[in-house]
């Protein structure tokens, strides 16, 4: 015989079940609306919006300057609003998606910090979603990219996968079951501060010794500059490119010298890819997931990065030669990938706006309808009496 106890607690779990179906993303994209969306990707220099369809295609892009860290959060808002409304102006947006990088909220509303900008528990989403009136959905831009290669690029049909993006630093996201995996408090997946080596170098988080003082864009360019200031005979290739200028060293300079063989470049290139690869066997002993996709700036190097990365992944795996080993695929859709999955996650909410203003919408039509028959009483009664208010 059920009781008001068991009642209660079934009603309580009923409506658990009901609140993370509200933001579960499982599957939820097959059922989607396939209109067009906004994505807007917020770096550290640039700020990229783009119109995307259903599949991934981005039908318009336009970028502009990210604006200085000393400008108030109300200038960021300002931007992103200006980028949407000159797209509106020649595509129907249903919805915007913001990948940010920072740390945002579990809620997907509240950024927290972000080190490029003045945002610091910056209620972005509610802000953006009163000034466009249409649904905002703020993310981290590690999750938003991740959720592009899992949807339409190297990560397609994988259950578990890792997203590991190698910028200036390493950033980092988790999907499982079609659903990225935020943590409690939002802040998952930030791989690029564990630490690989006690009292290494000094990172600008505070700690020593970070994967990503070793494994990212700033890691390849402090080592290039470290061997050309200290005049190496290994550095003479990159020293006579840049004329003696050391500061002009950068990573993309450095993969090109790499393609052409400098001997230096492959070799640091190699360094950066087999700490990627003790990285990677780490996140497989606590993630085991089946797909390791590497995108970011670095990831340019193609080979020369992640065919040492392979290797360093294998000789550090735990249980190797016991157990099916990950996938490490190179991430396929480039510098758009932030962008592309902010807009597809936005979709998403798309549809429950939809949902809950569909009757709203359809009563307003009723009786845009029933004026029109009115103000035209030449053409036919009009048949259907006005919605009551
Ligand atoms: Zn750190």
């Amino acid at each position: 015989m059920s009781t008001y106890r068991d009642f209660t607690q079934r009603g309580t779990a009923r409506a658990g079940v009901l609140r993370t179906a509200g933001t579960r993303e499982r599957r939820s994209h097959l059922s989607a609306p396939r209109v067009p969306t906004v994505g807007i990707d917020i770096g550290g220099t640039k700020v990229m919006a783009g119109v995307v369809d259903a599949d991934g295609v981005i039908l318009e892009r336009i970028r502009t300057e990210t604006p200085d860290k000393s400008k108030s959060p109300k200038v960021v808002e300002d931007t992103i609003c200006e980028l949407v409304l000159d797209l509106s102006d020649r595509h129907d947006v249903h919805a915007v998606g913001i990948g940010a990088a920072g740390w945002v909220d579990a809620h997907r509303a509240t950024v927290l910090f972000a080190p490029h900008l003045a945002w610091r528990n910056e209620p972005l989403r509610d802000a953006l979603t009163a000034r466009l009136a249409v649904p905002v959905l703020v993310d981290n831009d590690a999750n938003t990219a991740a959720w592009a290669e899992w949807r339409f690029g190297a990560g397609r049909g994988e259950d578990h996968l890792v997203m590991i993006t190698l910028g200036t630093g390493i950033g980092g996201a988790i999907l499982e079951d079609g659903r990225v995996k935020r943590g409690k408090y939002g802040v998952a997946g930030e791989f690029g501060h564990m630490q690989v080596v006690p009292g290494g170098h000094r990172c600008p988080c505070g700690n020593r010794g970070c994967w990503e003082q070793y494994s990212s864009g700033n890691a390849l360019v402090r080592e290039a500059r470290e061997l050309a200031a200290a005049d190496s005979p290994v550095a003479y290739g990159i020293i006579d490119r840049v004329g003696g200028n050391v500061r002009d060293i950068t990573g993309p300079l450095i993969t090109e010298l790499a393609r052409e063989g400098d001997a230096m470049c492959v070799e640091l290139l190699q360094d950066i890819g087999q700490w990627l690869g003790v990285g990677i066997a780490n996140l497989a002993a606590a993630l085991d997931p089946s797909c390791f996709v590497i995108g970011g700036g670095v990831s340019a190097a193609d080979d020369l990065l992640i065919a040492p990365a392979r290797d360093a992944f294998r000789r550090h795996l735990t249980g190797r030669g016991y157990r099916p080993e990950a996938r490490i695929a190179k991430a396929q859709l480039g510098p758009e990938a932030g962008m592309v999955g902010a807009a597809d996650l936005a979709r998403l909410v798309a549809r429950r706006f939809r949902r809950t203003n569909r009757r709203r919408v359809e009563r307003h039509e009723r009786y845009e309808r029933y004026a029109q028959a009115l103000r035209n009483p030449g053409s036919a009664r009009p048949t259907q009496e006005p919605p009551a208010s």
